[in-house]
């Protein structure tokens, strides 16, 4: 089985000014000097975008989005577009978030285009599902996964799909303070595996990186990390603070 190299990356939510951004990734920036073998992303705010990536350059850190637009460009007052975002230094795009599907209106469709336009650009989509604590009580975790991965997948084959990151983010579990367990999230990673196995074949199955989000701390993130078909970790509240993000990074 190949090595994966995880990710860590950090989602600032709609936190910081452009200041404060920039003053944080540049105490993130001092902390992550030198550490090898892991991916690190961090992704402000748009308004901070700028101000960030000047001060990430020529590090170890890397420029994500929050979320972006599928048109390339046009009347659509308010939305920022995939080539606009990779235009200011972005490599990634957060496409589908929990937060984004419970309070913007987000379905597997517009997920679908999101992708699409990121993978257009060359930016590489974290592509988040996860079920809410609703579904997992009545045992439905695994069929809405297999209904958000395949349908925000459609259309897309696997040789598009190389730089495509998913991220198992139980809805329970972002803020709240409640982590999954090492196997709970185990067993869900490897379901989301299987799944691109089925749906894309092996050779993207053993590659893909799959994250987990939902509460990670640096006191939790080993635990996670030692799963087999965990990745790395998309982190919120954790990554706002320079300190704690590079620990979970350091895990
Ligand atoms: C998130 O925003 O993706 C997230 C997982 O948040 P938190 O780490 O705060 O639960």
């Amino acid at each position: 089985m190949q090595q994966r190299r995880p990710l860590m990356a950090g989602n600032w939510k709609m936190y910081k000014t452009a200041d404060e951004a920039a003053q944080t990734a540049q105490q993130l920036v001092e902390r992550v000097a030198g550490v090898t073998g892991v991916d690190i992303m961090i992704a402000p705010t748009y308004t901070a975008l700028v101000p960030v990536f000047e001060v990430i350059q020529n590090s170890p850190v890397a420029l994500g989005a929050q979320n972006l637009f599928w048109e390339d460009d046009g009347a659509y007052t308010g939305e920022i577009s995939a080539p606009m975002l990779k235009s200011v230094g972005c490599q990634y795009g957060i496409i589908g978030h929990s937060e984004r599907r419970q309070y913007f209106g987000e379905t597997d469709e517009t997920v679908n285009k999101k992708i699409q336009a990121a993978l257009q650009v060359g930016l590489k989509p974290v592509f988040c599902v996860g079920e809410t604590e609703e579904e997992r009580a009545s045992e439905q975790t695994l069929s809405v996964l297999d209904k958000q991965v395949k349908k925000g997948l459609e259309g897309l084959v696997s040789d598009q799909l190389d730089t495509l990151i998913i991220a198992y983010e139980p809805v329970w579990a972002i803020g709240t303070g409640k982590t999954a367990t090492d196997d709970q999230a185990q067993e869900v990673h490897q379901f989301i595996r299987s799944l691109v196995e089925k749906n894309f074949g092996t050779a993207l199955s053993n590659s893909i990186r799959i994250l987990y989000g939902g509460s990670v701390k640096p006191d939790n993130v080993a635990g996670l990390m030692s799963m087999p078909d965990i990745d790395g970790a998309l982190v919120g509240g954790a990554s706002l603070d320079a300190e704690s993000f590079s620990k979970i990074i350091k895990y």
